[in-house]
């Protein structure tokens, strides 16, 4: 655990989601896994919460933003760093009112420019001119980033391009972490950038195959070649019950849950 949050050379990386689109349990479901008691089993939509020197940024804001916010008393918000723009991951941005009600500032958000086209489709209301549009508007400033490295907050983050079906979407390396949700293709150019990795997150859906996800035999096919010391995997369906397939798994690969916190090491 991290004990000094101003260390220059750690963070807390923590799992605000780890659910499929739809979220677990999926609503009207009665099967074993949505009526589970299992906290296990209770799967927001994937995010992630990046606290380096006390500054928060957030990896996606999918529906769930704002009770993740309320769940794990998150109490201000840096910046936003956008995968993709499946609703999943985007369907909170209205929620972003909040923290400028209180930063009285645009928040700063880091996606690609397809993102970007479909955040300002989407949400076309939120990207007008907010200058003279008063407090109804979620207020966000732009910054747009495609391959290599960023900073943000002073914090070093390295893109890991990769496939989700046709759609070429983001992954994030931080130090010795690497976030790779959504995705069911990662480019030799990508897994270079993922050498000496301590802790992979990986999306592994369920145990079927699915057409722009890993299933869970391909994420582990994944997390063998790349090898990092421990792989949780995400973006996880109703399919799995977390007692039943968490003891199928190799070790060094393991289902994330939600509240998973792990202290990242910068390099
Ligand atoms: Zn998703
Ligand atoms: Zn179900
Ligand atoms: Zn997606």
């Amino acid at each position: 655990m991290l004990k000094d949050m101003s260390d220059e050379n750690t963070f807390e990386f923590k799992l605000l989601g780890t659910g499929t689109s739809t979220g677990v349990p999926t609503i009207s479901c009665n099967c074993s896994t949505c009526i589970s008691k299992d906290p296990k089993d209770k799967r927001l939509r994937c995010s992630a919460l990046i606290t380096y020197k006390n500054k928060n940024i957030i990896i996606d804001t999918g529906p769930d933003f704002r009770q993740q916010f309320l769940n794990y008393g998150i109490n201000h918000l840096d910046a936003v760093v956008y995968t993709h723009h499946h609703f999943d991951h985007i369907g909170g941005v209205d929620d972003i009112r909040g923290i400028n009600f209180t930063s009285k500032k645009g928040l700063p958000i880091y996606l690609n420019s397809e993102t970007l086209n479909n955040l300002s489709r989407i949400f076309s209301y939120a990207f007008r001119d907010y200058n003279e549009t008063g407090g109804g508007i979620p207020m966000v400033d732009v910054n747009i980033i495609s391959e290599g490295d960023f900073y943000v907050e002073g914090l070093k983050i390295t893109i890991l391009p990769l496939l989700h079906g046709s759609l070429e979407v983001l992954g994030f390396r931080i130090g010795n972490i690497a976030y790779c949700t959504d995705t069911n293709y990662i480019p030799d150019s990508t897994l270079e950038l993922m050498q000496d990795l301590d802790v992979l997150i990986l999306d592994g859906l369920r145990p079927k195959l699915h057409r722009t996800h890993f299933n869970i035999e391909q994420a582990i096919v994944q997390a063998n070649n790349i090898n990092a010391k421990q792989t949780f995997l995400t973006h996880i369906a109703h399919q799995v019950k977390h007692s039943e397939v968490e003891n199928t798994l190799p070790e060094g690969i393991n289902l994330a849950y939600d509240g998973l916190t792990i202290t990242g090491k910068l390099l």
